[in-house]
């Protein structure tokens, strides 16, 4: 489902490479764990796959679905079933969290060239979503993300995600700012969207997340490539030893 084939990225306004060299494969069905140290390019790498214009691909390629999406903008990318939940989820003051999600609902039945969701299905659409992630239809009336606790906007990344159904789901640091039942809330609604036509990527820091959402496969990042690649037993190791002497000894 998703290849990425040697790739460079820097940041376009200084030129900085941060991704260097990078290569991973996802398949469709699977859940991939990228673990890595404070700074090694795991937020950029997620960056880089939404199509953010602040960096530049220098070299390589990102296939998905055998296709390449280096030409795609985001929101094509988007259409195509591409979803990332942010490590820093962008506050948008004057657009009600409901608004957003109707917009961008309905602008993704529109590219997939289904019609719009009438208001009564829309709602009943969110309150079942939200219902099974603790949301409050309260929440939801408040601007995005806007005021919101750290662990609200998590579940607000993953509502949206829940809706939107996609096909690759890249989530960045789901669990920092979040105590253990948001957590497993969040897990769970992760979990419910396994099956085999769909991939997900959890970036994390920590092994933790990963009692709850158990990965097929785990890769370490390092200064922008991956450098080991194990099952989840993996994420264990890194627990124990630390990412300092897994990374020297993949060295
Ligand atoms: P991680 O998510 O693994 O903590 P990041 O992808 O956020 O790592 O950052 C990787 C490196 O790139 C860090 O050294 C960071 O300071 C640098 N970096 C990322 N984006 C920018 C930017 N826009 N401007 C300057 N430095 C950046
Ligand atoms: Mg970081
Ligand atoms: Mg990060």
């Amino acid at each position: 489902m998703l290849e990425i084939k040697n790739l460079h990225a820097r940041i376009a306004e200084d030129g900085t490479e941060i991704i260097n060299g990078l290569n991973l494969t996802v398949k469709a069905g699977e859940v991939a764990a990228i673990m890595g140290p404070n700074g090694s390019g795991k937020s950029t790498l997620s960056y880089v796959l939404a199509g953010r214009d602040d960096y530049e691909v220098t070299e390589g390629d990102i296939l998905y679905n055998g296709e390449s999406i280096l030409e795609m903008d985001p929101a094509e990318r988007a259409s195509a079933g591409l979803f990332l939940a942010f490590q820093y989820p962008v506050e948008i003051p004057g657009v009600a969290t409901m608004q957003f999600l109707k917009v961008a609902l309905n602008e993704q039945r529109k590219a997939r060239g289904e019609d719009e969701l009438t208001t009564p299905d829309f709602i009943k659409k969110v309150r079942e979503a939200a219902g099974t992630l603790g949301v409050e239809m309260e929440m939801l009336k408040r601007p995005l993300n806007v005021g919101f606790s750290g662990g609200e906007k998590k579940r607000a990344e993953i509502l949206q995600m829940k809706l939107l159904e996609p096909k690759l789901c890249v989530l960045d640091e789901t669990d920092s700012g979040l105590d253990i039942d948001a957590l497993k809330i969040v897990a769970d609604g992760v979990n419910a969207l396994r099956s085999p036509d769909r991939a997900v990527i959890v970036i994390t820091h920590y092994q933790r997340l990963l009692e709850y959402i158990v990965p097929d496969t785990v890769h370490v990042l390092s200064k922008g490539r991956i450098v080991k690649t194990g099952d989840k037993s993996l994420a264990l190791e890194l627990e124990a030893k630390g990412y300092t002497d897994i990374i020297a000894e993949a060295a």
